[in-house]
């Protein structure tokens, strides 16, 4: 298989990281006997200084010539005074638009080898496997108006939470399909006791579900949701919410998954050009310095082979590979409270050997076979 992959390292960490993906995914190529080609474009911060614009032309071009996009993150100090149109996150949610990034999935799984550094007791998140699906491109983070304003001479403020119900339908109807594939469940997440937006996703989502009769469908209220997710998150399959609840929502349950540098995530497209990026920021605080944990990133590339290119045995090698390093007590800082930690390019070693390692024995399988 031939494929062609657009990297947009972005900022701080994102640049580490991403070599780390960029290593791994060559790796497998070789092993499984795939060609990527990966051509690099500029978001966020460095687009800013390179083009004066979080996301130039140039970048959406080469996304759009691409099968898929790997971003690393965007954002620093350097911008944060900057004027709106040219801050980095600017970057992020004009490429969600442009490329109509709708559905952004998060996976959220337990280590049980990571129980030490785990904020939880005992076996409480044994079994821990669901996934978020975020509506992306709608709600308060792109509805207008959305300004500073003065309301009878004082001063006062207003962001708009807009939605069409066909936006609800599609990021809804998404949940359902990736739950037939999984344990059947839907959990809809949503403020119906209040947001007039929620009573109306409420019933859109009771209308999709006539679509899956093997799906069990159940409605949340997001305060609700944010406490279940911490006392019982073993109840959930796929979970499906709107754009800020779920930005809130997925940013809590990584702590589900030991650190922010775990959790990876892939944001679809309906026209199969779809996009992975780790659930983190740009960490400016550990940028330069090589601790960040590049998993979150790695996995977002399986993510890629899995949804993109549909090889998921490839997808399954590195989620394997992953297990099996942090099985053997390999850990970045973020994963220990240790002295002892292995550096970002370390971590990317030990994970290519653990995929030549299984590799090796499945040959060896294969030749017996
Ligand atoms: P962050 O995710 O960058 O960092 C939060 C904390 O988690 C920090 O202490 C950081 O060191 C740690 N962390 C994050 N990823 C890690 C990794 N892979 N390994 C080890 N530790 C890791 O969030 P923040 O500090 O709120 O934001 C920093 C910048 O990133 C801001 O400019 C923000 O706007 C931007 N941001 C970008 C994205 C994105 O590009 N998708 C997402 C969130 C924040």
């Amino acid at each position: 298989m031939r494929k062609k992959i657009a990297v947009l390292p972005g900022d701080g960490i994102g640049k580490e990281v991403i070599q780390g993906a960029i290593d791994v995914l060559q790796t497998v190529g070789r092993y499984y006997h795939h060609e990527f080609e990966f051509q690099y474009g500029a978001i966020g911060g460095e687009a800013i200084d390179q083009f004066e614009s979080p996301l130039p032309k140039e970048t959406i071009d080469l996304c759009r010539q691409s099968d898929a996009v790997l971003l690393g993150a965007v954002g620093g100090p350097k911008w944060d005074r900057n004027e709106a149109h040219l801050r980095p996150e600017k970057g992020l949610l004009a490429i969600r638009k442009e490329l109509d990034l709708f559905a952004n999935l998060r996976p959220v799984q337990s280590y049980s080898s990571l129980q030490e550094t785990s904020p939880f007791k005992g076996d409480h998140l044994e079994g821990v496997d669901f996934l978020i699906v975020r509506e992306l491109t709608g709600g308060l983070y792109f509805g207008k108006p959305s300004e500073r304003l003065r309301d009878n001479g004082e001063e006062a403020v207003v962001d708009t939470l807009f939605y069409k119900r066909k936006e609800m339908e599609r990021i809804i109807d998404t949940a359902f399909q990736l739950a037939k594939k999984r344990n059947k469940k839907v959990t809809s997440v949503d403020k119906a006791n209040v947001l007039q937006s929620s009573k109306l996703w409420r019933d859109v989502a009771e209308e999709v579900a006539t679509k899956y009769p093997d799906v069990e469908l159940e409605h949340m209220l997001v305060d609700n949701a944010a406490m279940q997710l911490i006392a019982k998150p073993q109840q959930f399959d796929v979970i499906v919410t709107e754009n800020m609840f779920g930005d809130i929502l997925s940013d809590e349950a990584a702590m589900l998954s030991g650190s922010l540098g775990m959790l990876p995530s892939a944001s679809l497209s309906s026209n199969g050009l779809h996009l992975y990026e780790p659930a983190h920021g740009s960490a400016p605080d550990i940028a330069g310095k090589q601790i960040a944990n590049p998993i979150a990133m790695i996995l977002s590339a399986a993510m890629m082979l899995r949804h993109s290119f549909q090889l998921d045995e490839e997808a399954g090698a590195i989620e394997k590979a992953v297990k099996h390093v942090l099985e053997a007590g390999k850990r970045t800082k973020d994963l220990t409270y240790q002295n002892r930690f292995v550096r970002t390019n370390e971590m990317v070693e030990e994970i290519k050997e653990a995929l030549a390692d299984d590799f090796a024995i499945l040959n060896i399988m294969e030749a017996y076979a």
